[in-house]
């Protein structure tokens, strides 16, 4: 008897032990730090711009500095307004991009650069993260806000992207306000033109200026919308990466909004706005982690930098440029503008 009785004791005892085991580790877990399991708070709305990046200290552009910033707040200051007040996220993109279009000091509406000719042709793009509707034009020489038209082509249109004179035609149909091709003149970029003619080679360095939010809205919807008059002395025809949803723009409730700035061409290359919802989409990265791979580990220094806010008002504002004319504001209380690193 005593023989078969140990080893049931034995088998007994194990079993018990196992069932401690797992009961502990099922039990929940005091980690001795509320924060650490606390889930992020939300913030409620959100708004990042950018005025362009390529930037740098030293050169005559820091005699504006104060006005650059004095322009980004009052941008920020106007997605605040907007967005507290429970607007949408749209309408914040919208007017706040309108907004730094109608200032000469970006490189958007008023103030756009020069192409190879002389001449300005300006692109933008508007998308929605609710419904993935936007819309885009491109090559545009007589609208006053083409982002008012990229808004249009979204809303009044089957279609996404109008170029050239079917954008002007459709700008016609929708009634949008024009103005005269000298309208986007300013000496400051005449002169920026003028050095380019002179030294075609010379590094880019120019400060560039596009136009460019992000916005989460009460309602949980994202958006973002770009603008551009493009690089200096750009060749007639050519298009960046501004009104191409997905390089320069993107938006979408599920992941982030984006809008970038930069060399256009490295950006539609990259498909740098939907690649950084991807990474939020496909490998589960944190909006800060999907931007900083994108701008650091598939850009080039000098190339550019984004500004994006996620679905939970998470901002980032992220560049491998000098600087970035950046803002933004949330719900909690936060409230910045900055240009260099
Ligand atoms: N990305 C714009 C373009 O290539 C320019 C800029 O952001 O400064 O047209």
């Amino acid at each position: 008897v005593r023989r078969t009785t140990a080893p049931f004791a034995l088998v007994a005892l194990v079993a018990v032990a196992a069932l401690v085991v797992i009961a502990a580790c099922d039990a929940p877990r005091n980690t001795g730090n509320a924060a650490v399991d606390a889930p992020r708070p939300r913030a409620e709305w959100a708004v990042v711009v950018h005025g362009g990046a390529g930037v740098i200290p030293g050169n005559e552009y820091e005699a504006v500095e104060q006005q650059y910033l004095d322009s980004l707040t009052a941008a920020v200051e106007l997605g605040k307004s907007i967005l507290e007040s429970g607007g949408t996220s749209l309408d914040a993109v919208e007017r706040v991009i309108t907004l730094l279009e109608d200032d000469p000091l970006f490189n958007a509406g008023k103030g756009a650069v020069f192409n190879q000719e002389g001449r300005h042709e300006l692109d933008a793009s508007i998308m929605s993260g609710r419904d993935m509707s936007c819309g885009a034009v491109a090559g545009v020489t007589t609208v006053k806000n083409p982002i008012a038209l990229a808004r249009e082509v979204m809303e009044a249109s089957k279609h996404v992207l109008f170029a050239g004179d079917g954008a002007e035609r459709f700008a016609d149909t929708v009634g949008a306000e024009r103005v005269s091709p000298d309208y986007y003149w300013t000496e400051r970029r005449r002169e920026q033109w003028r050095r380019r003619q002179e030294n075609p080679d010379e590094p880019d360095f120019l400060p560039r200026g596009t136009a460019g939010v992000a916005a989460l809205d009460r309602d949980g919807n994202l958006a973002a919308g770009t603008s551009t008059g493009g690089l200096t002395g750009k060749a007639f025809g050519r298009i960046g990466d501004s009104p191409i949803v997905g390089a320069g723009t993107y938006a979408d409730n599920r992941t982030c909004a984006v809008s970038g700035t930069g060399k256009g061409e490295e950006f539609i290359r990259y498909a740098v706005a939907h690649r950084i919802s991807a990474l939020m989409e496909y490998r589960d990265l944190t909006l800060e982690r999907a931007a900083a791979e994108v701008v650091h580990d598939v850009l080039q220094p000098g190339d550019g930098g984004i500004i994006a806010v996620d679905r939970d008002g998470n901002i980032a504002m992220v560049f491998n440029t000098h600087g970035m004319f950046r803002g933004a504001a949330d719900s909690g209380g936060r409230f910045e503008v900055a240009i260099w690193e």
